[in-house]
């Protein structure tokens, strides 16, 4: 299929709506109206005495489905880019028969873009259903006293570990598995630990106050013992007096042993994440990962017994080889765990992962009903949405929601997708963004994506890290 832009400049945004309809279909484009043959989209703006005809047309080999409007002259840019979107949605949605709940909504953060839009713009004019729309406005409840709750000129620390027993089949992250790594892992601990000590150093000179901590991956537990205790030592140097909040994202459950969760809970984490993604087995070993669903409840016991006092468990719809009935059964026995949150993550195909390209699992139209499910299976279970984040790619178009008991909402994982509180992040692929609460205003800084990078080229990223200093002056 071709995507054709006739005449207006609205590419990015019809680009991703059309793709939102059919991941992970690769598309075409073109600018050029003459392409339009064969099978073809085209989107079209032409110009008349009084403003402008918007035009959207997909026409297949059996098939023609069309919509148009016209708009007056001087509507802005930005309502002609709405119009336009809406023509579009309506003409796939027709095509592909899909619902498609986040209606014209492309972005990642549909929670802080719909909080103070009326009900009935968002339902008439972006087409987001009702149900999503209620879930946005119920997460927004839940977050208004938290974000209210933090402290002035506060940040988060993120560390990344960004290795992993082996690589998931679905992963598009850039994630090394230990085999390819382990000869460089050590070294990895130390520029960690050095980085982190610059952070430290500049964090005071700042006067920022470390509110959060979060050490996530890939798998932060598949480093060892000693070398988590090497880490974990280097934070001493913050002062954490007022941290709230200390979470480490164990992740794979075969990476997980007493000791090593022993250490994360002596150096002062409350929360871990122990994450199976799946509770059928079968589905486990066409994902790539080595563990079973037992070794994830004997991780998950352990955990509880080693003391922490919030667990958190991530499952994904949509996996490969796996149905409603399995999704629901995974959810049930992730329950009856009872974990203090719980986050379900849409099955996202990026171009990096082994499946990119597969078609059945992008046609996989249970995820909406696995989606469904979960909302109404953890409202049930005393469990509310706090924060929601979407991701290109994603089947059935949905969305990642995390659950938690009141109470238990993690700080970090809302700070983060509501972009309000400054990260400094350390570590290979870590992104540190500096937000400045009053204006709103946001920048970025990102260490080298690949630890090999992160280990030759470390001083580039202490030299990058001087413009924390400029940002907060
Ligand atoms: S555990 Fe997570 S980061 Fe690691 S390979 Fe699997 S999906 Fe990717």
């Amino acid at each position: 299929m071709i995507l054709i832009f006739a005449n207006h400049g609205f590419h990015y945004e019809i680009e991703r709506l059309f793709r939102s309809f059919f991941p992970p279909l690769k598309i075409e484009m073109s600018f050029d109206k003459a392409d339009a043959k064969g099978e073809y989209c085209l989107t079209e703006r032409i110009e008349r005495v009084n403003g402008w005809t918007l035009s959207a047309e997909l026409k297949t080999e059996r098939e023609c489905y069309f919509a148009s409007e016209d708009i007056p002259a001087g509507e802005s840019e930005k309502e002609q880019e709405r119009v336009l979107s809406v023509l579009l949605f309506k003409v796939l949605r027709e095509y592909t028969g899909k619902s498609m709940p986040w209606g014209i909504l492309t972005g990642v953060r549909p929670v802080k873009l719909l909080a103070n839009m009326q009900d009935s713009y968002a339902e008439g004019k972006l087409m987001v259903s009702a149900r999503k729309l209620a879930l946005a406005r119920k997460i927004n409840r839940v977050q208004r006293p938290l974000i209210a709750s933090m402290p002035e000129r506060s940040y988060s620390l993120y560390i990344s570990v960004p290795f992993c027993p082996t690589r998931c089949s679905y992963c598009s992250f850039v994630s090394h598995s230990v085999d390819k790594a382990a000869g460089r892992m050590d070294e990895y601990v130390d520029r960690l630990v050095d980085e982190l000590k610059y952070t430290a150093d500049m964090a005071e000179k700042l006067r920022l106050r470390l509110d959060t901590i979060y050490v996530g991956g890939g798998t932060p537990t598949t480093l060892s013992a000693e070398q988590l205790k090497k880490v974990f030592a280097a934070l001493d140097r913050f002062d954490r007096s007022h941290v709230r909040e200390f979470t480490v994202e164990a992740g794979r459950p075969d990476t997980i042993t007493r000791e090593k969760l022993e250490v994360i809970k002596a150096a002062g984490a409350d929360r871990i994440s122990v994450n199976p993604q799946t509770m059928r087995d079968s589905v486990l070993k066409a994902i790539g990962r080595q563990h079973t669903s037992q070794q994830t409840e004997d991780a998950y016991d352990l955990a509880r017994e080693v003391g922490f006092r919030s667990i958190n468990m991530d499952l994904i719809a949509g996996l490969p080889e796996d149905d409603l009935e399995g999704f629901r059964y995974s959810l049930q026995r992730v329950c009856a765990l009872a974990p203090d949150n719980i986050t379900v993550h849409s099955l996202s195909l990026k171009r990096a992962a082994a499946l990119f390209g597969e078609a059945e699992i992008g046609s996989n139209s249970d995820v909406a009903a696995m989606i469904d499910y979960t909302h109404k299976l953890l409202s049930e279970e005393g469990y509310a949405p706090y924060y929601l984040y979407r991701q290109k790619n994603t089947v059935d178009n949905q969305e990642n929601t995390g659950y938690a008991l009141t109470g238990t909402e993690s700080l970090y994982n809302m700070y983060i997708m509501e972009e309000i509180q400054t990260i400094l992040a350390v570590g290979a692929g870590a992104s540190t963004k500096l937000v400045d609460t009053s204006t709103g205003r946001i920048e970025r800084i990102c260490n080298h994506k690949y630890p090999y990078e992160y280990l030759d080229r470390f001083n580039e990223i202490i030299e990058k890290k001087q413009a924390v200093f400029g940002f907060f002056s």
